[in-house]
């Protein structure tokens, strides 16, 4: 059960209140599209649940458990960013178990979370590949394998394909499609594509100014848009 919630949450960085009091509820197991022009705060909602940043006030929850005060590394949440740091030279296998070796992890249990992300992300093949001998979109797939060993409850995306060309955007998008249903994570993941949000979400959240101008299934805000705002977002070609 991995529900993520924001009750009350701001966030200030100095006298600049990027987040005045938001309150979110992101269901468990959903994949939940945070959309919004730059600058609005999509990031630092992301950094906010990972705990990569605190709150000015306000409770952050996941699972039910007040994880305000938490460490990101017990929160059982992973990061997918857009530019994904490899080491060059290790392998693929070695870039996916990297954490978990650090972390100590008895080898068993290690190569059985290694195998199933390899089959799920279908790099079975490219196991023994450098990263420099793989495409962006495996690279990419490498970069989302190192979450996916981690067994996060919660996977948090920050515009993932955004370096990526059209038509590999267009094919992990179907992968990540395929992900959310292979396991069972509560997904939040943040574009400013909107045919990523129209085809990915179960809800978008469209922010604003770090408020929430709508939330609803992608049908709703394209059928009933709440605002002007939410209208041109949803409704504007790329
Ligand atoms: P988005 O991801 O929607 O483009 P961000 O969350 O990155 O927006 O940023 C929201 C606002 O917060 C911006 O005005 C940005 O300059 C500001 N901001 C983000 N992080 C910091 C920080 N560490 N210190 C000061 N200002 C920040
Ligand atoms: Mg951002």
């Amino acid at each position: 059960m991995a529900e993520v919630r924001l009750e009350n949450v701001t966030k200030a960085f100095g006298k600049l209140t990027v987040i005045p009091d938001l309150s979110l509820t992101v269901p468990d197991r959903s994949f939940t599209v945070l959309v919004g022009p730059s600058g609005c705060g999509k990031s630092t909602l992301l950094r906010l649940i990972a705990g990569l940043e605190r709150p000015t006030s306000g409770t952050i929850r996941i699972g039910g458990e007040d994880v305000t005060g938490e460490e990101p590394s017990k929160r059982g949440i992973s990061m997918v960013f857009q530019s994904y740091a490899l080491y060059p030279h290790m392998s693929v296998a070695r870039n996916i178990d990297f954490g978990l070796r650090i972390s100590k992890m008895p080898a068993e249990e290690r190569e059985k979370r290694l195998a199933e992300a390899a089959r799920i992300l279908s790099l079975e093949d490219f196991l023994d590949r450098k990263p420099s001998e793989l495409s962006g979109g495996q690279r990419q797939r490498v970069a989302i394998g190192r979450s996916i060993v981690r067994n996060p409850k919660v996977f948090l995306f920050d515009e993932p394909l955004s370096n990526l060309d059209a038509a590999l955007r267009t094919q992990m998008r179907v992968e990540l499609a395929e992900l959310h249903h292979s396991i069972d994570s509560t997904m939040i993941y943040v574009t400013h594509d909107q045919v990523e949000a129209m085809t990915l979400a179960d809800q978008i959240v469209v922010m604003n100014k770090g408020r929430i101008e709508q939330i609803g299934s992608p049908m709703d805000l394209y059928d009933t848009p709440a605002s002007l705002f939410v209208a041109g977002f949803i409704g504007s070609p790329r």
